[in-house]
C-alpha cells in the first residue's frame, strides 16, 4: 500500500504557475540540475554532503539557518571554499504564516549578516521560507531587499520518517528533470534517507550526461 503523503512530491504546474513571482525550477534546456540543501550547516551531516558532493563535480546550493552559521562558522565556510551557492533560510527557522512581517523581515536580516561573506562570489540574494510558507506581503518586502525567493520543483521527502529509502530513491529520480530545484536536508532527521538517496541520484544522472549547478 502506498502512504498518502501531506506534501506534493513533484510541485504542480498550475502552483507553479500561480505563484509565479517564486523561482520553482530553472527554464533551460541543458541537462542541469539544482539540488538544494536546506536547514544546514551542521556537524557531521554537512560536511557529509559536501564530501559527497565532490564525488561527482557537483555544485549546489544551501539554504542556511542564520543561528547554526553562528555556532558553525567553520562549516559555513567550508559549503563557500567548496564554491556553492548559499541562500537565507531566516535566523532560526521561523514560519512566516505565524509570524508579523515586520518581525520575519527583522529575522532574515539577523541571518543575513552571518551570510554576508558570500556577497563577493555571488551575485543574487537567495531566499527559502522554512516550509515553503510565506505571506505575500512578507514576499514584497523581501523582493525589495533584493532577495530572490526560491521554491522547489521536487521535494525528496527525505525529512519523512514513514517514507523508505527505496521510495524516497524511486520518487525523488521519477520526477527530476532538466532545470529541476530538487529539495533536501543537511540535517539529522533527513540523514536516514539522504545517505542512501544522495548518492545514487547523483549517479544515476551523472551517468545520463547530467550535471549539478548552484543557483
Ligand atoms: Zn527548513
Amino acid at each position: 500500500m502506498k502512504l498518502l503523503k501531506p506534501y506534493f512530491v513533484k510541485t504542480p504546474r498550475l502552483v507553479q504557475h500561480f505563484f509565479s513571482d517564486y523561482s520553482w525550477r530553472v527554464h533551460t534546456k541543458k541537462k542541469e540540475i539544482y539540488l538544494t540543501f536546506d536547514d544546514g550547516p551542521v556537524p557531521d551531516f554537512t560536511p557529509w554532503v559536501l564530501e559527497t558532493l565532490k564525488k561527482y563535480d557537483a555544485k549546489a546550493t544551501f539554504f542556511c539557518v542564520g543561528e547554526n552559521i553562528q555556532k558553525y562558522p567553520g562549516i559555513y565556510e567550508q559549503v563557500l571554499r567548496d564554491h556553492h551557492s548559499v541562500g537565507n533560510h531566516t535566523f532560526n527557522h521561523l514560519q512566516g504564516w505565524k509570524t508579523s512581517t515586520a518581525k520575519y523581515v527583522k529575522n532574515i536580516l539577523k541571518a543575513e549578516s552571518y551570510l554576508q561573506e558570500a556577497g563577493d562570489n555571488q551575485r543574487l540574494k537567495l531566499f527559502r521560507p522554512p516550509h515553503g510558507r510565506i505571506k505575500p506581503k512578507q514576499a514584497r518586502a523581501l523582493r525589495k531587499k533584493g532577495y530572490k525567493i526560491i521554491m522547489w520543483d521536487v521535494l525528496s521527502g527525505d525529512f519523512d520518517q514513514r517514507l523508505s529509502k527505496e521510495s524516497c530513491l524511486e520518487h525523488t529520480i521519477k520526477h527530476i528533470e532538466s532545470g529541476s530545484i530538487v529539495v533536501f536536508h543537511d540535517s539529522v532527521k533527513s540523514f536516514k534517507n539522504l545517505d542512501y538517496v544522495l548518492p545514487r541520484v547523483l549517479e544515476h544522472f551523472s551517468e545520463k550526461g547530467y550535471s549539478f549547478r548552484p543557483l
